[in-house]
């Protein structure tokens, strides 16, 4: 059993309480490493050591951060097939996705903060050429980074890349659900040579080490992904004391589907879009709306297409989804399921959990379920489930189907297909989404602003949104 350790002032230290928390592979069911239960106390540690970092830090030069980050970027490059394998074993994904897309897309977050910064201007604003008015941004300071479970190394970095980027020290807070390549991470940084302080990374629960960054009074801002319910108990506490916020929270996020579209590339492009990572990605289309005219033929195809994949070993080559990140999770997506037979919902495939052999026998596993005959109303179809489970329902015009997108107290991101370009920008500029893909789904490019409407999220991450929101602005007036 492998013992994680905190990363505080450069060092890796236990908890100071000297407890442990199991930490438990998905797909067997069982402990396999413990992770430090730490407290208010680590937290405070951390705080001390990011603010002594700090004036350093912020004073390196740009082109010496971007550096020290594309060192990191490099050794995470040169892990990856043990990064990806120790995400897999920690969250559950198959191991091919792990490898495809969470850890090389850790590596870009590095790279592409430390070109964006060295790239980084600021405005100027010309009066009457009598008064010039030029702002400076600043790295604020302290900086406490909340991520959680679902894409573990690629959200705690795309929040970390940006904040080192700008100058700012840090205090990062993994889920305690999958800890594993974060705390690798730390490791690297140790290899890399980043100064000690400048990223502190503290294990253990939300309620006791998130809460204790959320409240700790010389933490300037807070960047957190997850639920939404954690997300109204972060502003609870941040709002009174002023601190700057940025949330990425829940989502149920639609994908409306016109007859008129390039038919292969949706029904391709839909599996994905609703079983990747066993549905635990926050942009999934989880409710899937189908002009009435194609809602047959999609209905019968995507059902046929769901029956066809795998879901097993997240080791093996073959498998399309692995298991459930936790058993409480496991729990939550199965009670979903049957509040969706209770309000008369059709299962037409999957539903059930799924019996593995060998060493999986005792991981949590469900199969990919397809539910129909449900309103657009109903829990089923308003509540986050976050899991390998979707709703299909037929629509018969433009106005009906924007009226059920934007039915929910969400507005994360949304999926529109259809050949008819009029059409897509109409649906697009109504539908209430922070981020809406037209004939595709999570094809990202990091400069663009990423974030959810509605109780999905406050601010924008990406690009010069993420810049500017780990510095002050500051503006400076000179008469001439
Ligand atoms: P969660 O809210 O339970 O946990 C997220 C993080 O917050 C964890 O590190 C957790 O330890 C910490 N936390 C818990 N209680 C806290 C508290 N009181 N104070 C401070 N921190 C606390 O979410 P989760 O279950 O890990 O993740 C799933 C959720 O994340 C889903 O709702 C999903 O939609 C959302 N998500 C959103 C995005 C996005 O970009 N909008 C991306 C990924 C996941």
């Amino acid at each position: 059993m492998k013992y994680l350790q905190n990363y505080i002032n450069g060092e890796l230290t236990d908890a100071a309480s000297g407890n442990w928390l199991d930490n438990f592979n998905p797909a067997t069911g069982e402990a396999y490493s413990y992770i430090p239960d730490s407290g208010s106390g680590d937290v405070a540690l951390a705080v001390e050591a990011a603010q002594k970092a700090f004036p350093e830090w912020a004073a390196t030069p740009p082109s010496q951060r971007a550096e020290m980050m594309r060192r990191i970027a490099d050794l995470i490059s040169k892990n990856l097939t043990e990064l990806a394998k120790a995400e897999s074993v920690d969250q559950g994904k198959p191991a091919s996705l792990a490898t495809r897309v969470d850890i090389p897309r850790a590596v870009s977050n590095f790279r592409f903060f430390a070109s964006a910064i060295e790239q980084f201007a600021t405005e100027a604003h010309i009066t009457n050429y009598t008064t010039i008015n030029y702002t400076l941004r600043q790295p604020l300071g302290v900086v406490g980074t909340i991520s959680p479970w679902n894409l573990p190394l690629y959200l705690f970095t795309w929040k970390i890349a940006p904040a080192l980027a700008a100058g700012n020290t840090i205090v990062a807070k993994p889920s305690e659900i999958t800890p594993m390549t974060a705390f690798m991470l730390s490791e690297f940084c140790i290899e890399a040579g980043l100064p000690a302080g400048v990223l502190n990374i503290v294990h253990g629960l939300g309620p006791k080490v998130g809460q204790a960054i959320v409240e700790h009074p010389d933490v300037k801002a807070i960047s957190f992904t997850g639920g939404t319910k954690t997300g109204r108990q972060i502003s609870k506490t941040a709002a009174p004391m002023f601190k700057k916020l940025s949330l990425e929270m829940g989502g149920k996020n639609p994908n409306i589907i016109f007859a008129d579209c390039n038919w292969e590339r949706m029904m391709k492009t839909t599996v994905q879009s609703s079983f990747q990572n066993q549905g635990e990605i926050c942009l999934c289309g989880s409710r899937i709306f189908v002009e009435r005219s194609a809602y047959d033929r999609f209905k019968s195809e995507f059902v046929g297409m769901t029956k066809k994949l795998k879901v097993g070993d997240p080791e093996a080559a073959d498998t399309d989804l692995g298991a459930i990140v936790s058993q409480q999770h496991f729990e939550k997506v199965m009670s979903y399921i049957a509040l969706a037979k209770k309000e008369d919902g059709t299962v037409l495939c999957g539903g059930n959990a799924v019996e593995m052999n060998g060493r999986c026998a005792n991981g949590w596993f469900i199969e990919p379920t397809v539910i129909e005959g449900l309103p657009h109303n109903c829990r089923t179809n308003l509540e986050e489930i976050f899991g390998p489970v979707v709703t299909i329902m037929p629509f018969d015009s433009e106005e009906e189907v924007i009226g059920y997108a934007n039915a929910t107290e969400y507005g994360l991101s949304a999926t529109i297909w259809t050949e008819n370009l009029t059409r897509a920008h109409r649906v697009a500029a109504r539908v209430q989404s922070g981020i809406i893909w037209v004939n595709c789904w999570l094809v990202r490019d990091l400069r663009t602003p990423f974030g959810g409407m509605k109780n999905s999220g406050v601010g924008r991450e990406g690009g010069n949104e993420a810049l500017r929101f780990f510095t002050e602005a500051k503006n400076v007036c000179v008469k001439l």
